[in-house]
C-alpha cells in the first residue's frame, strides 16, 4: 500500500519490491488520465544572476497532483513515466506549458527571463522533438534563445553520435542547452569540447558541504574555471547557504539556484517574485 508522508508528499524509494510493482502498474494506468485531467503542474525555480542578484531564468519543474496520494514528487514518477512511454506526451505538455509561460512573461515585459526544462533520453531521442520544439515556439512567439534545454550526461554519453547530430540541429534553431547534474554521470572531456553546449550546471552533490569539504570546494572551482575556457556559462544548484554563494561569486560562478534565493513556486509567485526586484 502506498504510503503518504510529510508534507502529503508520496515517497516511493520508501516501499517493499512488491509495492513498487504495484506502484509501476498503478502509476502507468493513472498518469495518461492525469494529464487529460489536468492534474499535472509546474512549478519555476528562480535561477539568480550572481553578480548582479536578479532573477534572469527559471527552471520548470513538474508535479503531480494526485487525487489520493496527494502531490507526487518527479523522483517518483518521471522514471516510470521513461519507461511505459509516457514521458513523451507529458514532456509535450511540459514544453508547451512552459512556452505558454514565457509568453505571459514578455506579455508583462519581463523579456530577459528565459525558461528551462529538462528533457529526458526517450524525448531527446524522439525524433518529433526539433518539430516539435520548432511549432511551440511558433505558436507562443518565442525567441528561442530565451528556452534552454536540460540533458544530463548520461544522457548524453548512451548514443554519442544521435547526441551531436540533435545537439547540432537545437543549436541552429537557436535554443541554450545546459548539462543537468554536471560531475556525477560518465562525463567525458572530450565530448566536453566538441558538443555545442551553452551552459554547464555543477551538482548539488558538490554544493551540499561547502564549506565542510575542501575537496567538494576544489572540485567545483576546477569545474567553474574548465567551463569558463570552454566558452560555457555556469550554474551552481541547490544553493542553501550565504556561504556557499559566496564562495562561488568568489569563483566567478556565473549563476545560483537553491533554496537561498527561493523554493520551486507556482507562476504567480514568480511574477510577484519579478515585480519586487523590478521597484
Ligand atoms: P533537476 O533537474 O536536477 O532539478 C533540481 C532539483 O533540485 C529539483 O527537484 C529542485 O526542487 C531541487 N532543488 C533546488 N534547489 C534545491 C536546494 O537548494 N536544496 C535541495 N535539497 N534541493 C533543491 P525536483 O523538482 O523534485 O525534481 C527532481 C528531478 O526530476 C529534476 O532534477 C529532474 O531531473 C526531474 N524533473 C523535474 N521536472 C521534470 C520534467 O518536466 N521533465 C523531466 N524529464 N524531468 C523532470
Ligand atoms: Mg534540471
Ligand atoms: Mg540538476
Ligand atoms: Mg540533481
Amino acid at each position: 500500500q502506498a504510503k503518504e508522508m510529510g508534507r502529503n508528499q508520496f515517497r516511493f524509494f520508501t516501499e517493499s519490491l512488491h509495492e513498487q510493482l504495484q506502484t509501476y502498474i498503478r502509476f502507468s494506468r493513472e498518469m495518461p488520465k492525469s494529464l487529460e485531467d489536468e492534474n499535472f503542474y509546474l512549478l519555476y525555480q528562480p535561477q539568480v544572476d550572481l553578480k548582479t542578484s536578479k532573477i534572469i531564468s527559471v527552471e520548470a519543474l513538474v508535479r503531480w497532483k494526485h487525487p489520493e496520494l496527494g502531490i507526487v514528487s518527479p523522483l517518483d514518477f518521471i522514471s516510470i513515466a521513461e519507461e511505459t512511454g509516457f514521458i513523451v506526451p507529458l514532456g509535450r505538455w511540459v514544453l508547451s506549458t512552459a512556452c505558454r509561460a514565457l509568453r505571459e512573461l514578455s506579455d508583462l515585459q519581463y523579456d530577459d527571463v528565459r525558461i528551462a526544462i529538462n528533457l529526458s533520453s526517450r524525448q531527446f531521442r524522439d525524433p518529433e522533438l526539433l518539430n516539435m520544439i520548432r511549432q511551440a515556439l511558433h505558436r507562443y512567439r518565442i525567441d528561442p534563445a530565451r528556452l534552454e534545454l536540460e540533458i544530463t550526461e548520461t544522457l548524453l554519453m548512451q548514443d554519442i553520435d544521435l547526441a551531436i547530430s540533435t545537439l547540432t540541429e537545437l543549436q541552429q534553431l537557436g535554443v541554450t542547452v545546459a548539462i543537468d547534474d554536471f560531475g556525477i554521470g560518465y562525463s567525458s572531456f572530450n565530448y566536453l569540447k566538441t558538443l555545442p553546449i551553452n551552459v554547464l550546471k555543477v551538482d548539488r552533490e558538490f554544493i551540499k558541504d561547502i564549506p565542510d569539504h575542501l575537496d567538494d570546494m576544489e572540485i567545483t572551482a576546477a569545474i567553474i574555471s574548465m567551463a569558463h575556457r570552454l566558452k560555457m556559462k555556469v550554474v551552481a544548484e541547490g544553493i542553501e547557504t550565504d556561504v556557499q554563494k559566496v564562495f562561488l561569486e568568489e569563483h566567478h560562478c556565473d549563476v545560483g539556484q537553491g533554496y537561498l534565493f527561493s523554493k520551486p513556486v507556482p507562476l504567480d509567485e514568480l511574477f510577484e517574485q519579478l515585480a519586487q526586484q523590478h521597484v
